[in-house]
């Protein structure tokens, strides 16, 4: 075995995941909770909570972490798999053709999109919320550091599920970096707290994500808004929600005799 190279595949995958946190979430934090502290109600989308110090370094401790557990996993699957184990992740276009390539990566992102909505449903059936996710909830008013601060079996659940795909099917090595580079950029830009619009049009506002925080068990999607508006999760206007409305479907007016429209995000 080679030990050099293990060591530095491991090694790189989890300083990558790390350096993504730190210089994303970075950026944010400069430009907006260090620059523009003194003027919240110009960018933040919560502009009266404000995280103290302490409620940021844990969450930058608890997401480095993770990102670092995420890393040593996956180090050890790149290890293997040029060891020459057997995975269905291709590296010759030719092996499946230019056509499946291209249309393998947004089949990908949504299949992975898919999990993670499911897998964070299931985590807000009351007894993995008040055993695991609630510790994700804590911050209420979230900010980019918050991006993966779960409990560490929520994270590896979560890994799980979304590597399901790549062991199902065949997608080319750059399309499975590709959406996990853009899955943590843009989570960490959806917690980012900061009121933000995307130029993608699958891609909502960060505000989509932060009402999670702010309303708890609604809005489970993680990029496409399609799977809360399939099994009406989505918000609703008029819908009272909170730490104890479980279910994702808010609690209905008296007088309500049809569910009122979505929140349009
Ligand atoms: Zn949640
Ligand atoms: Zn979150």
């Amino acid at each position: 075995m080679d030990w050099g190279l293990y060591a530095s595949v491991v090694f790189g995958s989890v300083v990558s995941g790390i350096a993504i946190l730190w210089i994303v979430a970075g950026y944010y934090h400069v430009r907006y909770y260090v620059r523009r502290r003194h003027e919240p109600e110009t960018w933040k989308l919560q502009p009266k909570r404000m995280p103290t110090a302490k409620q940021q370094k844990k969450a930058m401790a608890l997401s480095t972490f993770n990102l670092a557990v995420g890393g040593l996993i996956t180090g050890h699957l790149v290890f293997f798999i040029m060891q020459g184990g057997r995975t269905p992740i291709y590296f010759e276009v030719s092996d499946y053709g230019w056509a499946w390539t291209i249309l393998g990566l947004p089949v990908l992102f949504f299949l992975v999109d898919g999990a993670a909505y499911y897998v964070h449903r299931l985590f807000h059936t009351k007894p993995l919320y008040v055993r695991f996710h609630k510790t994700h909830h804590r911050w209420a008013s979230p900010t980019p550091w918050v991006v993966v601060a779960v409990h560490p079996v929520e994270f590896l659940a979560l890994q799980a599920a979304t590597f399901i795909p790549m062991m199902v099917l065949p997608f080319h090595y750059l399309a499975v970096i590709a959406v996990f580079v853009y899955v943590l950029v843009f989570n960490i830009i959806d917690h980012s707290g900061v009121r933000l619009r995307s130029m993608w049009p699958w891609q909502g506002p960060s505000q989509y994500h932060d009402d999670h925080h702010v309303h708890f068990h609604v809005n489970f999607g993680q990029h496409l808004q399609l799977f809360d508006r399939l099994h009406g999760t989505l918000r609703r206007e008029k819908r009272t929600y909170g730490a104890d409305t479980f279910g994702g479907k808010g609690k209905p007016e008296d007088d309500e005799t049809a569910p009122p429209p979505f929140v349009r995000y």
